[in-house]
């Protein structure tokens, strides 16, 4: 809710941004920032990036070329030399620039030929430019824009502190109103880090006060709630199936079935990368807890996910009198008035599904057992939601996201964790090879025959749409529908498309009515496509490599040989030294600590790979030292949770839980 009128465009934008009230708005943090440091136009900077304040001296006619394609050039007056400034498809610009106008000139530049190849024009405010925000904003909203509404929002949402005196005396942390009025509107890089170094550690704290605060009421129950486990049928399910538990899936059940034996409630991770069989571990739980008399969920991130593996227990639990019953957003009225039925009466004993799970009107006859899968694409808040359904809710969290060992200890508390290392099929063989460039022109040969032969390819862009540097999905899809048209179909897949059309795709996908797949990351979750062989990122370099390996994780499932191609279009040694240890090492503990030690210098913002959803500025790998620190004065606070300027953050936490 903004108490003031908004605009009908900034009406639509917020819709789209899913941004509702003014104090949401001023925590949408730039995406990144601009640095305006003068550069001197010498050899050493040939091919560089550029910032040059100059003066407009001679425009040139506008060219039209090709289907609506224009070229504009002026020359720049610089340090008494005149540059050439390039101009593509920004026609526009005769009108907006006058000979004689001070600008700021952003773009690449060319030595040999005195050219600058501009990306970026400032005309307004460039006495003192150093520094400027870049938020990510849809298509048509200038930042410009944004920021006039920031300051709308300023005024009308009071910033209190909430972290203690004491330790923002100790960190010597700026108030927290500076620090949220800096990260977007700061004068100098400083005054950013500082800025950064408050919101970072604020983040952290709470996120480890809600995780610790999570673990306290899972362990210190003191109700006797000890879980009489059947070992007789669990047994029986495992010896009718097809399936023979492998070491780490044993002991992982092993870990599990002690949890609700005990009398504490359990609180652990089960950990282990893609395709290592973490599902029927939480299958064998779910059962243990089924034989105790209680119900259980498993929740996913997705319909897709849910659909599969409710797909998956049923037919694993068909010869048992095991009810499963599946909860998505997307079942009609009836559908799901039958299931909250069924759900409430315990005529389902096992429910799987997403989000809908936790929605207030969905009421549990006897809830034991919760377990989320992708536990990573869940907030703290939708783990207590899950928890609150219920007396004695043990929590079971699965990810594959491989965190090592001691930062998962930092950041779960110490939260019990089971490992599963070894993959259950033999092996699986994907073949990953970096290209440098952005073009796919050499492996179109291998794309054909790849499709001629029944099985599929996808195609990764960063983007979803145009940005200046790199690939999109719109573009590659476009492109490659043309070059593939009458012998392969071609479809397109995004984070901004329903989740009901996302489904389809993937079914058809899957099924074969089409065959090549460009997307987002959205695939990374598991989704099990038996037949893709291939899979092709482009501009690979600015992923994270987890997510590389989490990607790459989704082709050669079906034993087959199957190959993974790293586009790096930035060819700087550090990135190419990064993609190529993916080349060689296939264990997703090793690569997580790997990425962790080389990192490159980096933007100031950091790549936030962690995609933590509760995290929005900081991330656990590059402000690991920040998160130790937040970690212990967690404790700390816990433990003097009464004291007087303590009050404040704990309110603050309550307050986010609803
Ligand atoms: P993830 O850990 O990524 O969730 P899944 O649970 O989807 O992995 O398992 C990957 C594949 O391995 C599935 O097809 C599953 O049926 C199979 N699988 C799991 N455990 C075993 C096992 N012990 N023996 C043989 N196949 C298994
Ligand atoms: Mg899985």
């Amino acid at each position: 809710m903004f108490p003031f009128k908004l605009t009908p465009k900034r009406v639509e934008y917020l819709k789209e941004l899913e941004l509702t009230s003014p104090s949401e708005v001023i925590s949408y943090f730039p995406r990144t920032y601009n640095l305006y440091h003068q550069s001197v136009l010498d050899k050493e900077n040939d091919q560089k990036r550029v910032v040059v304040k100059g003066m407009v001296h001679k425009k040139e006619r506008v060219v039209r070329f090709g289907r609506n394609h224009t070229l504009f050039k002026f020359t720049l007056v610089y340090d008494y030399e005149t540059y050439t400034v390039v101009c593509f498809n920004r026609d526009y610009l005769t009108k907006t620039i006058s000979t004689g106008d001070e600008v700021i000139v952003v773009g690449k530049f060319d030595y040999y030929k005195r050219e600058i190849n501009m990306t970026e024009l400032i005309t307004n405010g460039i006495d003192n430019l150093k520094i400027r925000p870049l938020y990510s904003l849809p298509e048509g909203i200038t930042n410009y824009e944004f920021q006039l509404l920031l300051k709308l929002c300023f005024n009308v949402t009071p910033i209190e502190e909430i972290v203690p005196e004491s330790l923002r005396s100790k960190y010597r942390l700026v108030s927290r109103k500076k620090a949220y009025n800096d990260v977007h509107f700061p004068n100098d890089e400083e005054e950013l880090r500082q800025a950064l170094r408050y919101l970072k550690y604020e983040e952290l704290l709470v996120y480890s006060l809600q995780l610790q605060l999570l673990k306290k009421e899972q362990k210190n129950a003191e109700r006797s709630i000890a879980k009489k486990v059947d070992h007789k049928l669990l047994e029986s399910v495992i010896s009718k199936s097809s399936f023979i538990l492998t070491a780490d899936q044993e002991k992982a059940v092993s870990d599990i079935v002690k949890d609700l034996e005990s009398n504490s409630l359990m609180y652990r991770m089960l950990q282990g990368d893609v395709g290592s069989g973490k599902t029927l571990v939480a299958t064998m739980g779910l059962v243990a807890n089924y034989s105790a008399g209680y119900q259980g969920v498993l929740m996913a991130p997705t319909d897709i996910l849910a659909r599969q593996h409710c797909a998956f227990l049923t037919s694993f639990l068909k010869d048992t009198p095991i009810k499963v019953g599946l909860l998505v957003s997307a079942l009609s009225a009836k559908e799901k008035r039958e299931v909250l039925e069924k759900i409430a009466n315990h005529e389902y004993d096992i429910i799987v599904g997403t989000h809908a799970l936790i929605q207030s009107g969905v009421e549990y006859a006897k809830l034991g057992l919760a377990v989320i899968d992708e536990q990573h694409r869940f907030g703290v808040k939708q783990r207590q939601l899950l928890k609150e359904k219920d007396e004695n809710v043990e929590l079971l969290m699965m990810s594959a996201t491989p965190i090592p060992r001691s930062l998962a200890i930092t950041l779960y508390g110490d939260m019990d964790i089971s490992t599963i290392h070894s993959f259950p099929n033999q092996k699986r063989q994907v073949e990953t090879r970096v290209i440098e460039g952005s073009t796919i022109k050499s492996l179109l040969k291998e794309i054909t025959e790849r499709v001629g032969n029944n099985e599929r390819v996808f195609i990764v862009c960063p983007l979803i749409d145009e940005d200046e540097n790199r690939r999109n999905v719109s573009e590659v899809y476009e492109g490659l529908k043309k070059h593939f048209q009458g012998k392969a179909n071609v479809a397109f897949l995004h984070g901004r498309m329903g989740e009901l059309e996302k489904e389809q795709t993937m079914i058809d996908f899957r099924d074969g009515k089409t065959s090549i797949l460009v997307s987002t990351t959205v695939i990374e979750v598991g989704i099990d496509i038996r037949q893709a062989t291939m899979m092709i990122i482009y501009d690979a370099e600015s992923f994270g490599l987890a997510t590389i390996h989490q990607l790459r994780g989704r082709i050669g499932r079906g034993g087959q040989e199957a190959r993974c191609y790293l586009l790096c279009s930035n060819g700087s040694p550090i990135a190419l030294k990064r993609l190529n240890y993916l080349v060689d090492h296939d264990d997703g503990f090793d690569i997580a600590r790997f990425d962790l030690a080389n990192r490159g210098p980096g933007d100031i913002v950091g790549t936030r790979q962690s995609g933590i959803p509760d995290l929005n500025i900081a991330d656990i790998y590059s402000d690991l030292k920040i998160l130790e620190v937040a970690r212990d004065d967690a404790q700390r606070l816990i433990e003097q949770q009464d004291l007087e300027e303590n009050k404040q953050i704990f309110a603050y936490i309550a307050s986010k839980k609803d």
